[in-house]
């Protein structure tokens, strides 16, 4: 990973609740962001978008944020899976 990759990321994760990101992978719908708080866009940011997020969950949904999630999306919240 180029380091302006990792710094990208770092920016992002920076910006994401701290508590919210630790118990993502147990979120329940009630408890995940909505979109509009994700800031979710149906299309990806550059090169990043949900299909290569730790988060995303095939076929359309992601473990921290509610909804469809498509796998071109992308939001505020993104993590790159190593
Ligand atoms: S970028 Fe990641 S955290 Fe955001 S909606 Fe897509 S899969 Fe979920």
């Amino acid at each position: 990973m180029d380091q302006s990759r990792r710094k990208l990321i770092r920016t992002l994760l920076g910006s994401a609740p701290a508590a919210f990101l630790l118990r993502g992978s147990q979120a329940n719908a009630a408890e995940k962001m909505t979109l509009q708080q994700a800031a979710y866009q149906d299309s990806p940011n550059g090169i990043y978008s949900c299909g290569m997020c730790t988060f995303f969950e095939a076929p359309k949904s992601c473990k921290v944020v509610a909804g469809d999630i498509s796998r071109d999306g992308w939001c505020k919240v993104f993590a790159a899976v190593d």
